[in-house]
């Protein structure tokens, strides 16, 4: 059995879509963590072409940089804080993205391709004629659509073919987000990932781990891939930049979506979490057996701690926060997205936006759907449209977990929240109105950054367990959204919603017979 140490400090990296944050915790003789600073860094989108996403894989690096440099400075005005005492380093990163770079120098080969990129639907397009959907979704739990890993490198070795050679020889490296910090922290020592961000690339067996017949299919190089670690461990030591007087070991790794989970404690099987970050991100802990959806869902691992997997059942949608940056910076309607929450929510069926700017997610999956607004008349305000974008993640994330519900043949009792978001008041309430159950936002801002820093804490022996001692789930009573419309109401909202996505799967020109559960 392990003892929590005596003092000792963690850093957690977040690599975000939008962003990269560094936070510190201390961890203290009862297993808490306490958040020491913080820094952050925003860093560029590319947009290539409509329906297309990369990132500088440099400027990634740059920030995370400039966040930890920022975490520390602040950390040293602490006169408790010494930097010798970070115990373990925890990675958590936005998932799926495809990395490709140097062996020896861990210089990009490329702009990463981002999860939210569409670049490859036609490939997608191409494995559903051949009938891979289900043979695919039974080994990985995942459906065929362009978010994931092996589509994006599908299409680029279609595209740049050479490329499959130098990945064969080593001389290029591949990887998501997680596997390419490792390898530039470690300085090229160590090409390594696990199971949380595999289970996100369509290459990796659910119940095993990469999976070669998977990669033959589906055109990628088979045995190049990164070697499997559990979440927690040694994954090398690091430095990072120069900024830390010894090298410190990474000790824990997730996916950011997991992370969340576990930062908001999700540990319990049928517990529910949704992180309102870039996009919306529904988790639900499923427990140490895969629970594979019949209702549109995803399956993924949650972690892997001492060779054992806990799963997880997702649902994930591109546009959540992104949407309020997209009215803020092309629209010009906002001037930061904190003023959407001034946005009071009389929620309204007069206009609906379906807010799916990068194609529509669980449980539908039809990367072709594009954002529809409709119902505009001469009198539309700013503010009735950035109040129905909002509405329209709240419906989103309704769908999703109406679908887990049913998966699971259980109605949830609750919603923890979290993520930029989530900061929203009037959405959260519309989000409890629309399910008819309380929603519970954490009180712990950067729940992402925290389930790292439990994952890293674990790892390197700071924190007896995964199970933090104070009550997770508690919130303090602003952050407690109980439902307050009546049923009749909620069925006038939904019946409105659906006629809305319906528009939208129309205009799209989706066989909705042929695809669709509406
Ligand atoms: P990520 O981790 O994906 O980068 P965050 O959890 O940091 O995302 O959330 C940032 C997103 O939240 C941004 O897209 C921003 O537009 C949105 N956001 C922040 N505050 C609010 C708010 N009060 N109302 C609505 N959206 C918000």
């Amino acid at each position: 059995m392990r003892v929590a140490c005596r003092r000792s400090f963690i850093l957690a990296i977040d690599q975000g879509t939008s962003s990269s944050r560094a936070v510190i915790y201390a961890v203290d003789e009862h297993a808490r963590l306490r958040v020491v600073a913080q820094g952050s860094q925003a860093f560029k989108q590319y947009y290539p072409q409509p329906g297309w996403v990369e990132h500088d894989l440099n400027e990634i690096w740059q920030s995370v940089v400039v966040s930890v440099a920022a975490a520390l400075d602040t950390a040293r005005q602490s006169a408790s804080f010494d930097p010798k005492q970070i115990a373990g380093i925890g990675i958590t990163n936005q998932r799926e993205s495809l990395c490709l770079w140097q062996a020896q120098s861990s210089a990009p080969v490329l702009r990463s391709i981002v999860w939210q990129c569409k670049r490859s639907e036609s490939v997608c397009a191409e494995w559903q004629e051949r009938g891979y959907a289900s043979w695919v979704k039974a080994r990985t739990g995942l459906c065929l659509d362009p978010y994931f890993s092996a589509s994006k490198l599908a299409w680029l070795l279609k595209e740049q073919p050479q490329l499959a050679g130098e990945l064969k020889q080593g001389q290029i490296l591949v990887g998501t987000i997680d596997t390419y910090l490792i390898h530039r922290l470690t300085q090229g020592q160590v090409y390594a990932t696990e199971p949380s961000n595999a289970s996100r690339t369509m290459l990796y067996r659910l119940d095993g781990t990469w999976d070669p017949e998977l990669a033959q299919r589906l055109g990628c190089p088979q045995h190049i891939y990164a070697s499997m670690q559990d979440s927690c461990g040694e994954f090398g030591l690091t430095d990072i930049a120069g900024l830390l007087p010894e090298p410190r070991p990474i000790s824990g790794v997730l996916g950011d979506q997991q992370a969340a989970a576990l930062g908001q404690q999700c540990l319990q099987p049928g517990q529910l979490k949704c992180t309102y970050g870039t996009g919306a991100f529904l988790m639900v802990q499923a427990g140490e057996q895969p629970l594979i959806s019949t209702q549109g869902l995803l399956s993924t691992v949650g972690w892997q701690v001492g060779g054992r997997k806990n799963y997880m059942l997702e649902g994930s949608t591109f546009i959540a926060g992104a949407g309020i940056a997209y009215l803020k910076d092309i629209w010009g309607f906002l001037k930061t997205p904190a003023a959407a929450s001034q946005v009071q929510a009389v929620a309204s069926p007069e206009v609906m936006f379906v807010p799916e700017l990068a194609g529509l997610g669980a449980p539908y999956w039809q990367p072709r759907v594009r954002g529809t607004l409709l119902g505009l008349s001469a009198g539309t305000s700013r503010d009735q449209i950035i109040r129905a974008l909002l509405e329209g993640v709240v419906f989103r994330v309704m769908d999703m977990v109406e679908a887990a519900s049913r998966d699971l043949q259980v109605p949830p009792q609750s919603l923890q929240v979290d993520g930029g978001m989530a900061r929203n008041d009037p959405a959260m309430q519309f989000q409890a109105d629309m399910l008819g159950i309380q929603v519970s936002r954490s009180d712990e801002v950067e729940a992402t950054a925290l389930g790292v820093a439990i994952m890293a804490a674990y790892g390197c022996g700071a924190l007896p367990s995964l199970q933090l001692p104070s009550a997770a789930g508690t919130c303090r009573s602003e952050n407690i959204f109980m439902p307050h419309i009546q049923d009749h109401e909620r069925r006038q909202h939904r019946a409105a919603w659906q006629r809305a996505l319906q528009a939208a799967l129309v205009f799209a020109d989706v066989d909705l017979k042929s695809s669709v559960k509406l």
